[in-house]
């Protein structure tokens, strides 16, 4: 009923609202949940095409600069896009729409659920409570930070870190972004805990992802730049596939 009345709402007041001047850096998953390869690329290309209308598609490079500068006041709606989890349609539907557009985006990625067995996917999946997809390969990823898009860090195993002790957080930390830099031969500066919520960060984990990451994301308090005393950029939470009107909800709202 919560949830029914939720969309009600910003179905009837995202219709009258239009994206506002800000730096967004939104925060997906997937293009729909469950996977469907020939409406999904024209779900994606609808979103994208949305996008490019409303608002400008920035990097996160461009958008942590304005951020961190606090180069808030624009002159237009400035949205980067990022996708956590690294499931395969990534790399199959989302990157190459978004390169017809001219435009790249962050993937966020746990480096044991890349080419994992079907056992720890499995358990990868009842973590973060999604059933249908797959992951991508190492050989995708690596074209995916060829090409032109960021690959940032997302833990190893997407472990909720509250309930981790101090020295598995550490690991979870270290060890994803010591991957990612072996495997890809770069320097990895990004950072999104997972789940999100500040609830799922404890002050530990927040020590340890600012001693090695320059850039860390949360997915929570989209109306503020920051949290966490200014050490943590926010993130807002929309789906590809989420109706227009909510999405110009979360767009038009006054960053501060
Ligand atoms: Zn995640």
């Amino acid at each position: 009923m919560r949830h029914i009345l939720r969309s009600f709402y910003l179905s009837l007041f995202g219709t009258f609202k239009k994206p506002n001047p800000g730096v967004h850096i939104l925060n997906s998953h997937y293009v729909t949940p469950d996977f469907s390869e020939e409406s999904d690329w024209l779900i994606f290309e609808g979103f994208v095409k949305y996008l490019s209308k409303h608002c400008k598609l920035i990097t996160i490079q461009e958008a942590t600069q304005l951020i961190a500068k606090r180069q808030f006041q624009q002159k237009e709606c400035l949205v980067a896009l990022t996708f956590d989890d690294g499931f395969e349609e990534c790399y199959t539907t989302i990157a190459p729409l978004l390169e017809k557009y001219n435009c790249y985006a962050t993937f966020f990625i746990n480096t044991n659920y890349i080419e994992s067995n079907e056992k720890y996917q499995q358990q990868f999946h009842n973590r973060i409570k999604t059933w249908t997809k797959k992951p991508m390969t190492w050989k995708q990823v690596k074209e995916l930070h060829k090409r032109g898009h960021v690959i940032g860090s997302h833990t190893l195993d997407h472990a909720n870190l509250f309930e981790l002790a101090e020295s598995e957080i550490e690991y979870q930390i270290l060890e994803n972004k010591r991957i990612l830099e072996e495997k890809l031969n770069y320097n990895c500066i990004y950072f999104a805990w997972t789940f999100g919520q500040l609830q799922h960060f404890p002050e530990e984990a927040l020590n340890c992802a600012l001693k090695y990451h320059k850039y860390i994301f949360s997915g929570t308090n989209y109306k503020q730049y920051f949290s966490m005393n200014d050490t943590v950029i926010n993130r807002r939470h929309i789906e590809a596939f989420w109706p227009k009107s909510h999405i110009n909800y979360f767009l038009s709202v006054h960053k501060k």
